[in-house]
């Protein structure tokens, strides 16, 4: 059997952990130029691994699975360092934020840290490059895929038994394609998360970060939009992600280099209905109107600017941990809908009611930050054609999209 793998990152990883040892011919082909090439991706920036029933995708997976795939990642750093954590398993806090309206989101994780990954990735492609049925094709981004005579054709070239596309969110392009030549393959295609990355001083969270480094927590905000904390980064870095057509925001922390700051996200998810059914297209134009207000460069406001709606022309105490060069100080109001900044506002002012100080006039406030959901996809259409990590549309984590890669492998054999 021979199978093509479109994409090399954590779906695709957990596949050919579970195949590598067969005689299946597996055939990788990655857009990048080579293992060390950054594509936008947490096992490239952060590596943050979750277990959890509660997050990371819209799939059943076993704890005991998540668990052996995290010894996995750990397995391939030098020394196994790594900062581990769980969020909620002190009862005290739990109560504290369920008072307050807030839903706690139980998790076991354990930070890799950007300076870890590269190493990490090295590793596992070494260790699959030396499988004699493995081959790597860097630089060979598929842009179309074909159905003929029962197998698979990439790119009017080379046909495969089986293609498995794992293309995660910077695989859009090829999924817009696939989707456009079978559309019936598209089971959902509704829900955007935008929101603002907020910054402020650690000792503000120091105890938080202390009792468990990521607090996640959900809220139903009085616009009736869902509002959750995504991605915490005690002494961490704000940075820019680039999309090619827009740059919004992130953040990351690393195991050695601290900052004095601390910052997560702030997401509100938006599900439109019918005949709606472009979120990445409506995100996107969001991104876009912020960067052109910005003149290319993302936003960044005061809280006290941000909920009064002024243009903040200078900071006070809190200074950014993102470069100068990346910002331009200005009024996100101009470019969001007033129904995600009410939620936004909504969210920090009541977060403060559990944690004092987090609605500081001069905590920092950053746009956009927008995390896309792909497409739902159908994976019964095509025997043969398969969709896993999160370009499928189930997952939204490192160890989600692995074992997505991995039970697929598992169903495959
Ligand atoms: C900045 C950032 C930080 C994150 N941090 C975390 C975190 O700390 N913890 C966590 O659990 N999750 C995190 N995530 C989410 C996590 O990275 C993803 O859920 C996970 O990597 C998905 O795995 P995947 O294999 O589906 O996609 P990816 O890991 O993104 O891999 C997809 C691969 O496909 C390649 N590709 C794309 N299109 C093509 C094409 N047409 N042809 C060939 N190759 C192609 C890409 O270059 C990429 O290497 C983060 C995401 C981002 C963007």
């Amino acid at each position: 059997m021979k199978i093509a793998i479109i994409g090399f990152g954590a779906a695709a990883i957990g596949f050919i952990e579970r195949i590598k040892d067969t005689d299946v011919e597996i055939h990788v082909f990655e857009k990048s130029k080579d293992i060390y090439s950054s594509s936008i991706s947490g096992i490239r920036a952060d590596g943050k691994l979750f277990v959890s029933k509660e997050m990371g995708g819209d799939l059943e997976i076993d704890i005991e699975l998540q668990k052996k795939l995290v010894d996995f990642w750990i397995n391939k750093t030098r020394n196994k360092s790594v900062e581990t954590g769980q969020s909620f398993s002190n009862i005290e806090y739990y109560k504290k934020f369920y008072a307050k309206g807030f839903q706690p989101v139980a998790s076991d994780f354990y930070h890799l840290g950007t300076e870890q990954l590269k190493e990490i990735l090295y590793n596992i492609f070494h260790e699959y490059e030396s499988n004699k049925n493995i081959h790597f094709h860097f630089e060979k981004q598929i842009n179309k895929i074909d159905f003929l005579n029962g197998m698979f054709r990439l790119d009017n070239k080379k046909t495969f038994d089986n293609v498995i596309v794992a293309v995660g969110r910077s695989g859009h392009k090829l999924i817009k394609t696939i989707v456009k030549d079978f559309p019936e393959i598209v089971l959902d295609s509704t829900k955007v998360d935008l929101g603002i990355r907020f910054e402020l001083p650690d000792h503000i969270v120091e105890e938080l970060n202390k009792e468990m480094y990521e607090f996640k927590v959900k809220y139903k905000s009085k616009t009736g939009y869902m509002v959750r904390t995504f991605c915490n980064n005690p002494s961490g870095y704000v940075v820019t992600e680039n999309y090619g057509d827009f740059t919004t925001v992130n953040g990351h922390s690393k195991i050695k280099d601290k900052s004095k700051n601390t910052n997560f996200a702030v997401l509100t998810t938006v599900q439109l209905t019918e005949p709606f059914n472009d979120p990445i297209g409506y995100g996107s134009n969001i991104a876009k109107l912020t960067n052109l207000l910005g003149g290319d460069k993302v936003i960044l406001q005061t809280y006290s600017h941000f909920k009064d709606s002024k243009r903040t022309k200078n900071l006070y105490r809190v200074q950014p941990t993102l470069d100068e060069s990346n910002f331009i100080l200005g009024d996100i109001n101009l470019a969001y809908p007033r129904r995600i900044i009410e939620s936004v506002i909504d969210f920090i002012e009541n977060l403060n009611e559990v944690i004092p100080g987090i609605s500081n006039t001069d905590n920092l406030v950053y746009a956009p930050e927008i995390k896309f959901y792909s497409y739902t996809l159908n994976n019964n259409k095509f025997k043969n054609l398969k969709f896993i990590g999160d370009c499928s549309g189930y997952t939204r984590s490192i160890i989600y999209a692995t074992a997505h890669g991995y039970l697929m492998a598992e169903e495959l054999l």
